[in-house]
């Protein structure tokens, strides 16, 4: 039975962020499981990159031998001692009594450290110091990834999903777990071509639903059909983690044919530079799109669902952004909601004065000076207190456990607000569920979220509205302190 190393390191790294990633953060997402303790995911019934890997190589006969697995919400660069930390577990997770066939594992592709600008290069560096060449190593990674030199250097086969909202994680570990063992039965030598463009992709262009990276999708599926082929994928890359590598690739494995990889891998990227400026931000400012859900609301079959993209901390912001919700305030429109607003200090003040009290709060803006200030708002009503615990309930990593830490319910007017102490991003109603809030009866619904609330969110929804104020994952990328990206890319030059 081929022994085959499965593991995981998950962090998306945004350099804007204020505070460095610590231990702490990935303890609180509640996924920190070594060696044998990865299998619980599946009890849970987990569905994520790293479950396709196990249960699919299991299927397949092989001997998954688990030696860490760790995620952390987005946020700001991994500090030097807890990458050191993620990388002990990691190692000191292998099994090396007996040989290792090969290694199969689920990284994101922009996690940053700040002492290392390329996480998952490090990781797969070191399993060449300390395993060699020989050995095969697939990885899956997050259509948000920056591939790197390290990464193509390490002669690793990258295996990036290829949906946003990522609703095919599982599905791309799964195919990882076949890639390794049709490669370990001699069955195909696959080969990989990496074509890196001078683009950057801001989030609110990535929906793979919707144009253009519908177009992009299926075009890169049409190359899938041609014999040879193994996978052909357009890579988004993460702008905000601004380290120098930071863009959009196109990666293509093909069966032994180099030349075909490289062709395809250049075709699809010269459509993409040729079609670069579909790729630019164009959402709404947040008194336009509130003005847009007011002429809307009498219409609307189901929820406006607002989505703030520039304060999503799905990307590594801090939640705690104002400007939508200021504006939702002063609007007062019946039946509004608000989630999830991170502010630890309000949910403390509230759950202090307890369910049923008043109380004056200054709610979010704390972070720093880029989200908006502080809404001073008085006599607010505490309606509901909740741990902030649950199972992610959205066909988008299905079961995974989610921790706002303690969130409040908090009433202002016609409007309901969500507040937690622990930043996550807006996947599906279950933090609202948690405080008896049922979205559906609601006429507006606001999340911090870019793209991945519409995984769970569209099916409910009568229209969904996309507002992008100032924020450190807003989709204008030429307002952001970049500074480490190498130059010229598009937009920030005219290429
Ligand atoms: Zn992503």
């Amino acid at each position: 039975m081929k022994h085959i190393v499965a593991g995981q390191i998950m962090h998306e790294s945004s350099s804007l962020a204020k505070h460095p990633t610590e231990v702490e953060n990935f303890r609180r997402t509640l996924i920190w499981f070594e060696k044998n303790d990865v299998f619980q995911l599946s009890e849970i019934g987990m569905r994520d990159y790293l479950t396709g890997i196990i249960e699919k190589g299991t299927e397949l006969g092989m001997e998954i031998a688990p030696c860490f697995c760790t995620f952390a919400s987005p946020s700001g660069v991994i500090s030097a001692s807890c990458f050191q930390t993620l990388m002990d577990r990691f190692f000191d997770g292998i099994d090396t009594d007996k040989p290792i066939d090969g290694f199969c594992l689920a990284l994101h592709g922009a996690g940053v450290s700040q002492d290392e600008p390329d996480v998952e290069g490090a990781v797969l560096e070191e399993i060449r110091r300390r395993f060699g060449y020989e050995v095969p190593i697939v990885v899956t990674l997050d259509p948000h990834a920056n591939i790197t030199r390290k990464m193509i250097e390490s002669k690793a086969l990258l295996l990036p999903s290829k949906l946003y909202p990522h609703t095919d994680t599982y599905e791309t570990g799964e195919k990882a777990a076949q890639l390794l063992k049709d490669l370990l039965d001699q069955k195909i030598s696959p080969v990989m071509h990496v074509k890196k463009l001078p683009l950057l992709i801001p989030i609110t262009k990535g929906c793979t639903d919707e144009a253009p990276m519908k177009t992009l999708l299926e075009k890169c599926s049409e190359k899938e059909t041609i014999a040879g082929m193994i996978a052909c994928t357009f890579v988004h890359g993460f702008p905000y983690s601004d380290i120098e590598e930071c863009g959009a690739s196109v990666v293509v494995i093909t069966d032994g044919n180099q030349e075909l990889a490289q062709e395809t891998a250049n075709d699809i990227g010269d459509y993409v530079m040729e079609n670069r400026k579909d790729f630019l931000s164009d959402c709404l400012t947040v008194t336009q799109g509130v003005d847009l859900a007011e002429a809307l609301l009498a219409r609307s079959h189901g929820p406006i669902i607002m989505n703030e993209a520039s304060d999503n901390p799905g990307a590594g912001t801090p939640g705690d952004g104002t400007f939508l919700l200021r504006e939702l305030i002063r609007r007062d429109i019946p039946k509004t909601c608000c989630g999830a607003i991170i502010d630890p200090q309000t949910v403390a003040l509230a759950v202090s004065a307890g369910v049923g009290a008043r109380i004056n709060i200054m709610l979010g803006g704390k972070t720093d000076a880029l989200h908006g200030t502080p809404v001073a708002l008085e006599d607010v009503y505490v309606k509901a207190i909740t741990d902030g615990k649950y199972n992610i309930m959205s066909p988008m990593t299905h079961g995974q456990p989610v921790n706002f830490g303690r969130t409040v319910r908090l009433q202002k007017g016609n409007v309901d607000i969500v507040v937690a102490s622990n930043a996550f991003q807006i996947m599906d109603d279950g933090i609202f569920l948690l405080l008896g809030i049922d979205v559906k009866e609601y006429n507006i619904v606001s999340v911090k979220s870019a793209q991945h609330f519409k995984a769970y969110f569209e099916k409910i929804s009568g229209n969904i509205i996309t507002v992008d104020p100032p924020g450190i994952s807003t989709g204008n990328l030429e307002t952001l302190p970049l500074q480490n990206i190498q130059r010229p890319i598009f937009p920030l030059d005219d290429i």
